[in-house]
């Protein structure tokens, strides 16, 4: 660790460190005491505090990051947001014996339009890709799949790196990571590298992050031109994580035609999908109902989904072509073509 990192141990309010270590030393023999019961000098640690005991480090470089995370191996967790993470930590789901806190660390935030490239920071918070002036207008699919992740006050301190290195298959950034073609900026002990989100998104909460890498940026690829977009998703309540949901960007051809055409779900499996059959069906055709209708059953028979408490497979499968067929009209019309009767 560099210097000028701080390094604490997190200790519950009114709580000395000595009680942090005694607690730490006989935590195997806790017991969560009753809520009535009155409370002795140990207590307020084991039940006034959600998450188990951790040190916190706060770096303040890239570098100091990635010597914490390699010094202390699978005890360690990176922290953006926090908006996954604690949660994790309060259900004591995750019990990382260090958290490497990374909004000291400079330079990791900041959202830019250029050209046909949306350049992000892993640190940006979601909320600001949202308000970026003139995204909406340039590519309304990334701010309507935006504002479908949680409520504002987790978007306001919830990050990009965060959504993509959490990796939970129904999170919109995944969908949009893969439709709008992003290379993801990877430094770890073993230096700097670039991954497709194809190769990034692996399975449930799993990602190509090897242990102590960190993600620091990416970029994607948004279409100038005579393009559309949209996103679409179901979710029982509004912030609620999807049932399904759908991100689809169309762009056409001068006469009409569709020239290109990405179609990205996430809810539907382990990991977000992106269905090239579908696209390749879509390209080169007048984008009418009936091209929709086709798109939307290729998609269907191309999805495996799983039942949950949430819903079953058949019912995401059905959810996932309506919204296929909707999302790919609105696009369509958006881009200044097309028949948007598909949205019916
Ligand atoms: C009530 C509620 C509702 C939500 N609803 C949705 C929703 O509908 N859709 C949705 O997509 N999300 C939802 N979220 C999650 C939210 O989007 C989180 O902000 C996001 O998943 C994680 O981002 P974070 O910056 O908070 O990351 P953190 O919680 O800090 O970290 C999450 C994970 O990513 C790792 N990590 C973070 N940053 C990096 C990095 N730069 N490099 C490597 N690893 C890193 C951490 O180690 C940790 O494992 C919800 C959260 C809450 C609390």
């Amino acid at each position: 660790m560099g210097a000028c990192a701080r390094r604490i141990a997190v200790v519950p309010v009114g709580i000395q460190a000595s009680s942090l270590r005694a607690a730490r030393a006989g935590a195997a023999a806790w017991r969560m005491p009753s809520p009535h019961a009155p409370p002795s000098r140990l207590e307020p640690l084991v039940s006034r505090v959600k998450p188990p005991p951790f040190e916190y480090l706060a770096p303040r470089s890239l570098d100091e990051a990635v010597a914490a995370l390699a010094e202390h191996g699978d005890e360690a967790k990176a922290m953006a947001g926090g908006q996954s993470l604690v949660p994790l930590l309060a259900f004591r789901l995750a019990r990382p014996s260090v958290i490497v806190d990374l909004n000291g660390i400079g330079g990791l935030d900041g959202a830019r339009l250029d050209g046909d490239t949306l350049e992000l920071g892993a640190l940006t918070r979601q909320r600001d890709v949202e308000r970026l002036p003139g995204l909406r207008e340039r590519c309304p699919m990334i701010v309507e799949a935006i504002e479908q992740v949680g409520h504002v006050a987790i978007r306001n301190r919830g990050t990009v790196g965060g959504s993509l290195a959490h990796a939970d298959p129904a999170a919109e950034w995944t969908a949009l990571a893969l439709a709008l073609d992003a290379e993801l900026d990877l430094v770890g002990p073993g230096g700097a590298r670039t991954v497709p989100a194809t190769e990034f998104l692996i399975s449930y909460f799993t990602t190509a992050l090897e242990p102590g890498e960190l993600l620091t940026g990416l970029r994607l690829n948004v279409p100038n031109g005579r393009s559309g977009s949209c996103f679409l998703e179901l979710a029982r309540r509004h912030g609620d994580f999807a049932i399904a949901g759908v991100g689809a960007l169309v762009t056409l051809d001068g006469d009409g035609s569709v020239g290109d055409a990405r179609v990205a779900l996430i809810g539907v499996g382990e990991r977000a999908v992106r269905v090239a059959a579908a696209e390749e069906l879509l390209r080169g055709r007048r984008p009418t109902a009936e091209l929709f209708a086709e798109a939307a059953a290729a998609v269907q028979a191309e999805l495996d989904p799983n039942s949950d408490v949430h819903a079953t497979a058949d019912y995401r499968r059905h959810v996932a072509g309506v919204l296929v067929r909707r999302a790919l009209a609105t696009a369509v019309g958006r881009a200044g073509g097309g028949d948007r009767d598909g949205a019916a």
